[in-house]
């Protein structure tokens, strides 16, 4: 697996492509979207081929995307999205941890599998993982495209538990109406 991370990778900032405080398609209810700037998996049909270059974006820090998130007293949930925020590991765990112990549900979409990552993934990478309740795992397949699908791109992709699946040690599909569900 590739671990290719933003190269110098700075722990209290994250490369932003985009931001939408008050997202209702990157996960259930009222969230803010983190798009972050950089991608390695170059997914043939990818919505956003404008965000792989690791060069671009607007470099915000750790402590600015947590005011964004706090000052949108509607949110509950934060998703961090992409590009690749595993290639941005360290910021989106520090981030991650921090809105996880206000209470927020933190997600992320990754282009990696959960698999991958857990055998290969960086130590920051894992740690990243340890702070999410969930993971959309998998790149996106064009021939696997299913306008359908809730939150998921193509059915190859996997809407998981992570506390469940770190405590099992392999990926479990998060369990709940909110993410899976049709409504
Ligand atoms: S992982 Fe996501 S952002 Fe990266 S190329 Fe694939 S679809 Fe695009």
């Amino acid at each position: 697996m590739s671990t290719a991370v933003r190269w110098p990778e700075r722990p209290d900032a994250v490369q932003v492509a985009g931001l939408v405080i008050d997202s209702i398609v990157d996960g259930p209810g009222i969230r803010v979207a983190i798009f972050c700037q950089g991608c390695p998996h170059h997914c043939p049909g990818c919505h956003n081929p404008e965000s792989w270059a690791f060069a671009g974006g607007t470099e915000m820090t750790v402590d600015a995307l947590e005011a964004a998130v706090m000052g949108n007293p509607l949110c509950r949930g934060v998703t961090f999205s992409g590009g690749e925020p595993f290639s941005q590991a360290a910021a989106f765990a520090a981030l991650g941890r921090r809105l996880k112990a206000k209470g927020y549900e933190v997600a992320a979409y990754t282009g990696y599998t959960f698999e991958g990552l857990l055998a290969a993934g960086t130590a920051a990478q894992k740690a990243l993982l340890e702070t999410l309740d969930v993971l959309v795992d998998g790149p996106f397949i064009q021939a696997r495209r299913n306008l359908d699908l809730r939150f998921r791109g193509s059915d190859n992709q996997r809407i998981l538990d992570v506390p469940r699946s770190l405590a099992a040690g392999r990926a479990l599909w998060y369990d709940g109406e909110r993410w899976t569900g049709t409504r």
